[in-house]
């Protein structure tokens, strides 16, 4: 096959731009991908017992937009879930992100009710408020609500996370995940909340398998594509066409200008022989552990019938960059950001090279977010 575009990495950016750029722009399409599977960080498998588990951690598409659900339902069908979180809090469970349902659980009747006539006051009902901007408030009853969110959902759990407090992170992060004042106890506000019925890898084969598009496994773009003199080299040929690139720009660049430094996580399955351990499907821990939350797969995929039950623990670390370790979350501050901009100006000297998806854009997307990402840059390819 002649390419007309080299994408690295089979992950959502990668498999998305191909998709597009092989069907409605007729290109021949070569990914490339380091791992020995498809589907990036959102690869899911069956383990030893039959149990379908995310292996890069669990993982939700949620998402308000039209054209993306759209985009991904031609490769697979949903099964569809209002996505809900329990924080363990001494010995009781409390939904996340802190709502009305919580704050009835936290503080006796009388208190609560008034509590929640200052929120809906202030906030107006239905808001979704970051808990650093609800720290904010002088009001003595918002005060004692914000310090106890602060203290029991979001200081122990992101200093696991992160190694950072709250303050010392971007507010986007903590953004993330708002105090809301509605009944609501969804994780997520979007419209679609779902899994792909038989599995995220599925749907990767499918939306990867056309006549246009080639996927090389087990292969390191940095052995096959080299860059000199403002040209980009593939198997030791000149390349023309457009490259899209969706790994670590660092390790790109062999670390030129030091390492971009992430957030990195050791998981920890375990496999039990009874039918449910949590009886949900995410538990944050946030004032207790080390680690951060415990997944457990059946009531995340939907799968009945399990021989007992796969529960994952999460681990927060330092990325290395050692062999072993994945770099799974920018860390966003202004530092970081000089540095990812040396590294992107150096990408600028080739006009057909893109740098697409999290880890080559350094950002916090989500699945539908990225999704979107690259149905546009192939677009703009096309
Ligand atoms: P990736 O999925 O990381 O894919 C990049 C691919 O490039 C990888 O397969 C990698 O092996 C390959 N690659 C890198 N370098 C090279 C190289 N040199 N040569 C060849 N191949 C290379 N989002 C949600 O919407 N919902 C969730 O519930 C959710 N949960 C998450 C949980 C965790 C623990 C994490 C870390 C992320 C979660 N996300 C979630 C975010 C989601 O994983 C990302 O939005 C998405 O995976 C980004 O896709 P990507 O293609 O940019 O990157
Ligand atoms: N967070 C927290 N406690 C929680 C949930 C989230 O402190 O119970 C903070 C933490 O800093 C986390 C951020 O909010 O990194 C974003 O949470 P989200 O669930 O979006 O993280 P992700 O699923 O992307 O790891």
């Amino acid at each position: 096959m002649n390419y007309n575009t080299i994408i690295v990495g089979a992950g959502i950016a990668g498999a998305t731009a191909a998709r597009i750029l092989a069907e409605e722009g007729n290109q021949k399409v070569l990914v490339i991908e380091r791992r020995n599977h498809i589907g990036g960080n959102c690869y899911d498998e069956l383990d030893d017992y039959g149990i379908l588990i995310h292996t890069y951690g669990p993982h939700i598409f949620h998402t308000g937009e039209e054209s993306v659900r759209e985009f991904l339902s031609r490769f697979t069908d949903w099964y569809d879930f209002g996505h809900e979180v329990v924080a363990k809090v001494a010995d009781q469970l409390i939904p996340v992100p802190f709502n009305l349902n919580t704050l009835h659980m936290v503080y006796e009747k009388e208190k609560a009710d008034r509590l929640e006539q200052k929120l809906i006051a202030e906030y107006g009902e239905g808001s979704r408020v970051p808990i650093m901007k609800l720290r904010e408030n002088e009001d003595p009853d918002v005060r004692e609500i914000a310090e106890y969110v602060y203290q029991n959902v979001f200081l122990r759990y992101t200093m696991k996370q992160w190694g950072q407090k709250p303050e010392e992170i971007s507010p986007e992060v903590t953004g993330r995940v708002p105090v809301v004042i509605s009944y609501d106890n969804r994780y997520f506000k979007d419209k679609y909340q779902s899994v792909p019925i038989d599995g995220f890898t599925p749907m990767f084969e499918k939306m990867l398998d056309h006549p246009n598009i080639e996927v090389r496994l087990n292969t390191d773009c940095l052995d096959v594509l080299s860059f000199e003199d403002r040209k980009i080299y593939f198997e030791g040929e000149e390349f023309t066409g457009n490259v899209i690139y969706t790994g670590a720009i660092d390790e790109l660049f062999h670390l030129r200008f030091g390492r971009l430094p992430y957030r990195s996580l050791d998981f920890k399955f375990e496999h039990l022989d009874q039918d449910s351990f949590q009886g949900h499907s995410v538990v944050n821990y946030t004032v207790s552990e080390d680690f951060t939350r415990i997944t457990e797969f059946k009531f995340l995929t939907g799968q009945k019938n399990t021989n007992g039950t796969t529960i994952v623990r999460e681990y927060p670390f330092a990325y290395t960059g050692a062999k072993n370790e994945i770099p799974y979350y920018a860390i966003l501050n202004e530092d970081n950001e000089k540095l990812y901009g040396k590294y992107k100006t150096m990408t600028e000297e080739f006009g057909n090279f893109h740098l697409l998806g999290r880890l080559a854009e350094y950002k916090y997307y989500n699945i539908d977010a990225m999704t979107l990402k690259a149905m546009e840059l192939a677009r703009t390819l096309l």
